[in-house]
């Protein structure tokens, strides 16, 4: 351990991490991986800096695969999930508000199950029930391209009737919609049904499209529309959504997004959503999960005070999965 990260751990007493999306549960899965001592972005054994752990874990409906092979991919991500993650005594799959209470409590560790990509579904509601049964809690609508819940990002479009079902019925059950990857329409349309329910709604991992202007970064008005539902926003690593990648994206680059979303008066909305194993690169000097104890060095560095640096890093989240889940 250098001496930094070890300064970064005695400053850090008392701070946790939440973070609103990664993929290392269907990277884990694939590779019959470990959830402690692997290669992969995230491992449960490099978090000691915090004081507790929540990660928001989804499950990707991959859009090569068939709808029902989607599916199957999820039942079988999440056995593997009960097998060796929640088998683990130190980890506790959070399904509700006092879950994430008693991780925080315990100084524990824990997760939040959540699937990217509406294609699973194969135009059955009733799979939502199935997959709250197993703990889901938040849904990214969509992911890519066109889909049977409605158009991605990249290719703008609304949520289909069957889109417009499956909301209904994620609002009725406690499911919270994900507008990450939406297109700007379907953005639109959810914030309004979000509205009629009277439930918040999240972007789990999106950035400023007012500091890089990506068709998956949100524009101000949408960071505050999320902001007025109660929902919150992650910032990712995703390095083609924080700038120009033809210079050097660092851990900088990323808190120059979290001062934005500040600006808009976000200190209650903007949380982490790293992304990682779902990204190919990552802010410099960024190697994994272990170096999220830089942000801190950065934020601090910039002046941010300590309970903006502590609503940030845990803060923020742990209040909406309190409130909402
Ligand atoms: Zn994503």
């Amino acid at each position: 351990m250098n001496e930094l990260s070890f300064d970064c751990d005695e400053r850090l007493h008392g701070i946790g991490l939440c973070d609103l999306h990664c993929d290392t549960l269907l990277e884990m899965a694939q590779h019959q991986a470990d959830f402690y001592d692997n290669s992969l972005h995230l491992g449960f054994d490099r978090v000691h800096a915090f004081s507790y752990f929540l990660q928001v874990m989804a499950i990707w409906s991959n859009t090569r695969l068939s709808d029902d092979d989607c599916y199957a991919q999820f039942l079988s991500a999440t056995a593997y999930m009960k097998e060796r993650l929640c088998a683990h005594p130190e980890i506790t799959q959070c399904r509700c508000g006092e879950d994430v209470k008693r991780v925080k409590a315990q100084n524990g560790k824990g997760f939040i199950l959540a699937v990217e990509g509406g294609n699973l579904l194969s135009e059955d509601v009733s799979r939502l029930d199935e997959i709250y049964a197993r703990g889901v809690r938040f849904f990214t609508l969509v992911w890519g391209g066109e889909s049977r819940m409605g158009g991605a990002h990249d290719v703008g479009g609304g949520l289909s009737p069957f889109g417009v079902k499956a909301l209904k019925r994620m609002f009725a059950l406690g499911i919270v919609p994900d507008v990450s990857h939406a297109s700007k329409e379907i953005f639109y349309q959810t914030a309004a049904y979000a509205d009629d329910a009277g439930k918040p709604f999240v972007a789990t991992h999106s950035n400023s499209a007012a500091v890089w202007n990506h068709t998956r970064c949100l524009t101000d008005e949408q960071f505050r529309m999320i902001r007025d539902s109660g929902g919150i926003v992650g910032v990712s690593f995703c390095t083609p959504h924080l700038g120009d990648t033809a210079k050097e994206i660092t851990i900088g680059t990323v808190v120059d997004h979290i001062e934005h979303y500040l600006s808009l008066g976000g200190e209650k909305t903007v949380c982490f959503g790293g992304d990682l194993d779902g990204i190919g690169s990552m802010p410099t000097p960024m190697t994994g999960v272990e170096s999220l104890p830089l942000y801190y060095e950065e934020m601090a560095k910039r002046g941010f005070g300590d309970d903006l640096i502590y609503n940030i890093f845990c803060g923020n989240a742990q209040t909406f999965f309190e409130k909402n889940l």
